[in-house]
């Protein structure tokens, strides 16, 4: 069976990506599984950030591998925190719990998802445009130095609201609202989810660009 490895050790996006792929039949893996670090994320991009992702847990496998880099983006705070997402609170770090040992990480993710909302809603007082969009952008290796990486963006549009609601998905969802239903991603079943965010949309692109070029995973 052909072999994945997803280059996040996010818990959220792992549930998502592994539940999209479970159809497959592809073996997915995650990379803390395989016990690899996380990589850096120095840069000002998505694409660059999921590209040095990707090669990073490629290089340490030997597999291919996937990443995403995703984020929030908010109209009236000129796009932020967009690539900063993870780590737009002061103190409140996902490089931090990056490089934590795994039983501490996902509490530290859970206090930075917490802080990063606090801040998000702080900055956000009496603003009238309430108008954001979730970004993702995916970035398929089938080897560390790939020439030709498969690439597939997905955005969900939705507003900010003005306090946090539902328990489901992760990071910003229990702020972000979709004007349709007025329903927070948060209070949104996973199922639900999985049909209309901008990871579920990415993967649907990749897919179809994994299906249009046939043999891209096949061993060389
Ligand atoms: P990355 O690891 O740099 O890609 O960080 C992505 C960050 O963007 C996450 O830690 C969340 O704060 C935010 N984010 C991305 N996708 C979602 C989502 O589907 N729901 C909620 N927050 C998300």
């Amino acid at each position: 069976m052909q072999k994945l490895v997803i280059a996040s050790s996010n818990p959220g996006k792992l549930r998502e990506l592994q539940a999209m792929l479970a159809p497959l039949g592809i073996e997915v893996l995650t990379q803390s599984q395989l016990g690899i670090s996380e990589a850096e994320e120095p840069h000002g991009t998505f694409i660059e950030n999921a590209l040095a992702k990707a090669r990073h847990a490629s290089a340490a496998s030997g597999l291919p591998a996937l990443a995403d880099d995703s984020g929030i983006c908010v109209n009236a705070l000129g796009g932020a925190p967009g690539v900063q997402s993870a780590r737009y609170a002061e103190g409140g770090d996902g490089g931090t719990a990056a490089h934590s040992p795994p039983t501490g990480r996902e509490l530290l993710r859970q206090q930075a998802d917490t802080r990063n909302n606090e801040k998000l809603l702080r900055l956000m007082r009496g603003l009238a445009d309430r108008r954001a969009h979730y970004y993702c952008v995916l970035v398929l290796v089938r080897h560390a130095e790939d020439p030709q990486p498969l690439i597939a963006e997905g955005e969900w549009h939705g507003e900010i609201g003005f306090e946090e609601r539902g328990s489901g998905g992760f990071g910003y969802d229990p702020l972000f609202r979709l004007p349709q239903t007025g329903k927070m991603a948060a209070e949104m079943t996973h199922d639900e989810k999985a049909l209309v965010s901008h990871r579920a949309q990415a993967l649907q692109t990749l897919l179809q660009r994994l299906a249009a070029h046939g043999s891209y995973l096949a061993p060389p």
